[in-house]
């Protein structure tokens, strides 16, 4: 019975008018021709696979990849440290007189969420972000980066540090120098002048 009702169905639906019928097969053609102008627009283009890591594309210049210091700059002011939001940089020196023995400089990317809001605050401008980040290892420690170029002394600081040295002691050897001097002659005229004195006998 139901069977029945479905056949009758179909039997009466309306049939397509001969305009309905062009204006599909025109609208079936013009959108597989839009379609196809896209894929044949790049059909014919020159493939933009990039083949990673013997290829790379160009970096943008404000890319915020792994740091870099210039340590030379640097103060150890520690204000990028303060900036940190989740405290992922330390640093550590020892400072003798105004220059500065390096020990570390570390930043852990295990944490560091490359904000860039160390960079901002520091007054040598001498931490930036770089354009480097294939950063791979097996090794957790690794990832506690030491951003320094060299441990200890710069060359120009043990210059300047012997320098000042050298200028110290010379001011102190002139001091005794002068204080040996005033010293002989206050003993001098204490004890009269022998030449002198033998002149006048
Ligand atoms: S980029 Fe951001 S999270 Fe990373 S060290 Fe600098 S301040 Fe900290
Ligand atoms: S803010 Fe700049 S100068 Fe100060 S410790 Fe950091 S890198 Fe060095």
């Amino acid at each position: 019975m139901s069977d029945q009702r479905i056949v009758g169905k179909v039997a009466t639906r309306e049939p397509v008018s001969v305009g309905d019928y062009f204006k599909n097969i025109w609208d079936a053609v013009t959108t597989t021709v839009a379609g196809m102008k896209i894929t044949g627009r790049y059909f014919f283009q020159k493939p933009i696979t990039v083949q990673y890591p013997d290829e790379q594309l160009p970096i943008p210049d404000r890319y915020r990849g792994i740091h870099y210091l210039e340590q030379d700059k640097c103060i150890e002011c520690h204000a990028c440290e303060r900036a940190c939001p989740i405290d992922c940089i330390s640093m550590e020196t020892v400072r003798h007189g105004k220059e500065l023995e390096w020990i570390s400089f570390t930043i852990d990317y295990q944490k560091c969420m490359f904000c860039e809001l160390c960079v901002y605050p520091c007054p040598a401008d001498c931490i930036h972000m770089g354009t480097e980040f294939a950063f791979v290892s097996e090794d957790r420690s690794e990832f506690n980066l030491d951003l320094l170029s060299y441990k200890g002394m710069s060359r120009d600081a043990r210059i300047r540090m012997k320098e000042a040295a050298e200028k110290k002691a010379a001011k102190e050897a002139a001091k005794k120098a002068k204080a040996e001097a005033k010293a002989k002659a206050e003993a001098e005229k204490a004890g009269g002048d022998p030449q002198a004195e033998g002149s006048d006998g």
